[in-house]
């Protein structure tokens, strides 16, 4: 795993639009423990693998690639990084108005339970949660794999007194 507060990145994308509404940049970690069966991306489940990246150094290649684009983060999964991927988020929206979707194959519900993995979400707009599921897999679905996957609304969900998930309808 990254030391503290740098991310183990394995590669940026920029001016994608599989991974979120619109134009984005996806930054790919390394590393994941959730082992799902028919995993789009298992060459990424290795913790030791990429470059070390502070969130400053990422957030400059970000914005010299594609300076207008939004941002994705995904593995391997984010989560197993959370302090660097808070950072990064962090600087992302207050320096710069991201917009900034999130992949993890944990659930919303482990992640507001946690302390240390509930501290990403103040900075994150869509959190597309829970595991690849083979026999839930749907290629019909926009920005997700399986059926179980859902798009969450973190804002409106953060701010729901009842903690009720709010799914992620659209932008616009
Ligand atoms: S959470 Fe994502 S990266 Fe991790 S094993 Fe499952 S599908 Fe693969």
């Amino acid at each position: 795993m990254a030391e503290q507060n740098t991310i183990r990145v394995i590669d940026i994308i920029f001016d994608t639009f599989v991974d979120g509404p619109g134009m984005r940049t996806t930054v790919y970690c390394a590393g994941c423990r959730h082992f799902c069966e028919g995993c789009h991306n298992p060459q990424t489940w290795k913790f030791d693998q990429g470059t070390a990246m502070t969130p400053e150094e990422i957030m400059a290649a970000i914005l010299e690639g594609s300076p207008s684009s939004n941002i994705t983060f995904s593995g391997g999964d984010p989560l197993y990084q959370v302090e660097g991927f808070a950072a990064l988020a962090k600087l992302a929206k207050e320096n710069y108005d991201k917009n900034i979707w999130c992949y993890t194959g944990f659930l919303y519900e482990e992640i507001v339970a946690d302390a240390r993995l509930r501290q990403i979400l103040p900075y994150i707009d869509v959190l597309v949660d829970g595991l690849f599921v083979l026999a839930e897999r749907d290629t019909s679905l926009s920005f997700r794999g399986s059926r179980n996957q859902r798009l969450i609304d973190v804002p409106a969900t953060l701010k729901n007194p009842d903690g009720v998930i709010v799914p992620w309808t659209s932008w616009w």
